[in-house]
């Protein structure tokens, strides 16, 4: 299987610090893969190279063979990669729906004089966007949350629903910043299941995640950075049975 995401001895300095150095790894389609380090490994200065907001110094990165580094963000997002923040992101005062459906690109509807005289092919358009939306509720198991205002879900379905909202943006690689941060260990199970379930549904996940226990059950596939350059990678047990790899530069016992 060819990776969907490749990256080719990609480099990015900040003056003297070498955040990431002559760094390559594949991501295979409809897996989950983990990047995993301490802190200052490069892992979040992996992610804006991959979404466009940094360039390398050196280096390629192509999605579905196509060369995208150095280019805009959004552009990079219109090619199918869809990336979570730490912070939520949603709009507080619209329902779940009209949050999902808000995230689906290039609404014609979104064009003035479209939404005038569009007429039925405008009603259309917009009965699609509504089943979409509401099959990605479904799939996440938020779809009795409908007509809930995003500011009235529990924190852990405000998750849930950002992650909708990457789905509807088109993303077939969601590049996802520590989702589980701040759950607790129940919610943390049942996001997991979520995020499994995408995945069946055909995503590509590329993960940050502090939590190995979490990265240890959930990935296909874990890649470990340290100062900037990768160290080991392999199947979860792979890299678990590295001991060097979990204790030195990860701090813990195998
Ligand atoms: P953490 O887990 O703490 O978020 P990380 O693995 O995401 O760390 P990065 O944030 O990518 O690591 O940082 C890698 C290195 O690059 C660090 O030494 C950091 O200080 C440096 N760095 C990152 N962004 C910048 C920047 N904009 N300017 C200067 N140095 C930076």
């Amino acid at each position: 299987m060819s990776a969907i995401l490749e990256l080719d001895q990609i480099s990015r300095r900040f003056g003297g610090i070498a955040a990431v150095q002559d760094l390559s790894f594949g991501v295979q389609p409809g897996r989950i893969t983990s990047l995993i380090g301490g802190n200052g490994a490069g892992k979040t200065t992996v992610f804006n190279l991959i979404t466009g907001y940094l360039a390398p110094d050196a280096g390629s990165i192509r999605f579905r063979g196509e060369r995208i580094d150095g280019q805009p963000p959004h552009k990079i997002a219109r090619t199918g990669i869809s990336r979570s923040f730490q912070e939520l992101r949603l709009f507080n005062r619209l329902t779940s729906l009209d949050n999902v459906q808000a995230a689906v690109p290039h609404q014609k509807g979104e064009s003035i004089l479209r939404a005038i005289w569009g007429g039925q092919t405008l009603r259309d358009e917009a009965q699609v966007t509504q089943a979409r939306a509401h099959q990605i509720l479904d799939d996440l198991v938020i779809l009795h949350q409908v007509d809930t205002l995003a500011e009235q879900l529990s924190y852990g379905q405000q998750k849930l629903l950002t992650l909708g909202r990457l789905v509807a943006a088109k993303g077939d690689l969601l590049l996802l910043d520590e989702p589980t941060s701040g759950l607790s260990p129940a919610m943390v199970d049942d996001f997991c299941a979520r995020m499994k379930a995408l995945v069946a549904l055909g995503c590509t996940i590329l993960l940050i995640e502090h939590n190995v226990e979490i990265v240890m059950r959930l990935s296909d596939w874990v890649i470990v950075l340290h100062q900037g350059t990768k160290i080991a990678e392999g199947t979860p047990d792979e890299v678990r049975r590295n001991e060097s790899v979990m204790h030195t530069y990860l701090g813990l016992s195998a």
